[in-house]
């Protein structure tokens, strides 16, 4: 009987990793690594369960570093097949893989240097070298077609409307029985600009479902106003906004929003820099794919020259340094690594300034401590007092809420045999699985770390 093995993202969200063993053959379903507390972060060093050269292929739901950054690790621990994706996924890979393994090598250097770690010398979870030959395993697909991977195998991405080429990825077993896993990935949402609306979901005997808002309901819809007054604020000090965003996704629906208040005359202009030469990257895959896209994107990319580039780490700093009133949008998202924790340092002091998340900020990092109004972070090992406004607006995730996962449960044709919830913090899963028991009556398991499971397939 095929199964399945939960590596990552099992109470937890991330590290997503999903370990499929069919007919003597191996799958891995995303290859992200694990971000937030140290016992999490800790698995990224653990080996899997079977040797990675074992392995006979890799398929991908989006670029997001959560399903895909663990891969440079998993090829330079000798993982040889192909990677599977679609081309929006591929495209995006080509930033966040190199700009994952520089920031692995920083922190290498960065604790040798300081000698703050327990290893010596502490050794990078993996190199740019081995970024790069992930990178050369990449095999990008179109969405909506079935592409056979392996004897028997056959996958169909289909767009998720979570991130530029994110998808729910259907595998059918060729044979006799035809039976069919849907792998969910990261789910969008609906009615928002830039992405489009999840595609309807498909017919599947188990169904891999993310839950990271399964106990929330996004804020409604307020048409930018809360950006609108923090910004507003926040100027008016004379400080500045200080965004930690993902590189990729978030910075594009920020600049819609910003653009659009500016646009509507709700917003007066303010300097705005994407610090971030991955982002800026990103913004341009962005344009080359905009009929993966919503509607929407082509007004944005009418307004979109009106922001300043910080392309070199030098003009980053000079950033850091000026007073000037200015929106700054720098990655990484939770605060984690990245130009922001620069930002941060210089700006958590001062009352005048406003750190905003516009994203989920994982237990352990950084951007949690912060949301849940800790009086100082520590950041490059000195304790910094925490002055500044903390603010956040959870309207611009791009994940689903619990309404949304259910109205998106409603698309499939028939109910899975069994669903598995993932990607989600304990209370979130519990929460979900009621809600789609009592309202769907469906079958709904919560895997735990390692388990593994049998398919009725
Ligand atoms: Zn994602």
């Amino acid at each position: 009987m095929p199964s399945l093995t939960f590596l990552g993202a099992a109470r937890t969200v991330t590290g997503s990793k999903y370990l499929l063993e069919v007919d003597g053959q191996r799958v891995l379903f995303d290859c992200g690594l694990f971000q937030g507390l140290k016992e999490l972060r800790l698995r990224n060093w653990s080996p899997l369960p079977v040797p990675p050269e074992t392995i006979d292929a890799v398929v991908l739901t989006h670029a997001h570093i959560d399903h895909s950054g663990w891969l440079p690790r998993l090829v330079g621990q000798g993982f040889k097949g192909p990677i599977f994706c679609t081309g929006g996924t591929a495209d995006l890979c080509k930033l966040v893989l190199p700009d994952a393994a520089h920031l692995q090598e920083e922190d290498a250097k960065f604790a040798n240097k300081r000698g703050f770690s327990k290893h010596s010398p502490a050794l990078p979870l993996y190199t740019e070298a081995d970024a790069a030959e992930a990178l050369t395993r990449f095999r990008p697909q179109p969405f909506n077609q079935k592409i056979s991977i392996l004897s028997g195998l056959e996958v169909e991405f289909i767009n998720a409307g979570h991130l530029l080429g994110s998808s729910y990825i259907l595998l059918t077993r060729q044979d006799k029985s035809g039976g069919r896993i849907l792998f969910g990935g990261d789910l969008g949402r609906y009615s928002r600009p830039i992405l489009p609306d999840p595609s309807p979901g498909v017919a599947a005997d188990v169904l891999l479902l993310e839950s990271t808002y399964g106990d929330r309901l996004h804020p409604a819809e307020d048409d930018g106003a809360t950006l609108a007054r923090i910004i507003t604020e926040t100027v008016a000090r004379r400080g500045k906004v200080i965004v930690p965003a993902f590189a990729i996704g978030r910075v594009e629906e920020l600049l819609y929003w910003i653009f659009k208040l500016e646009d509507e005359g709700r917003l007066a202009k303010v300097p705005i820099y994407v610090d971030s030469p991955m982002a800026l990257k990103g913004l341009e895959y962005y344009n080359t794919r905009t009929d993966e896209l919503d509607e929407e994107i082509v007004a944005m990319r009418r307004k979109l020259p009106r922001f300043t580039s910080v392309n070199s780490a030098m003009e980053s700093k000079a950033l850091v340094e000026n007073d000037i009133p200015a929106v700054i949008i720098a990655s990484s998202g939770m605060a984690t690594g990245g130009r922001v924790v620069h930002h941060l340092f210089a700006g958590l002091p001062e009352p005048r300034n406003t750190i905003l998340f516009v994203g989920y900020q994982a237990a352990g990092t950084r951007g949690r401590q912060l949301e849940d109004g800790a009086q100082y972070v520590k950041i490059f090992g000195q304790h910094v007092p925490v002055h500044a406004r903390i603010e956040k607006i959870d309207g611009m995730s791009s994940h689903a809420d619990s309404g949304e996962i259910v109205r998106w449960l409603r698309t499939l044709p028939r109910a899975p045999k069994t669903t598995y919830l993932v990607h989600g913090e304990v209370v979130a899963q519990d929460a979900l699985k009621a809600r789609i028991t009592k309202e769907l009556g469906w079958n709904v398991e919560i895997p735990s770390h390692g388990q593994k499971v049998e398919l009725p397939l």
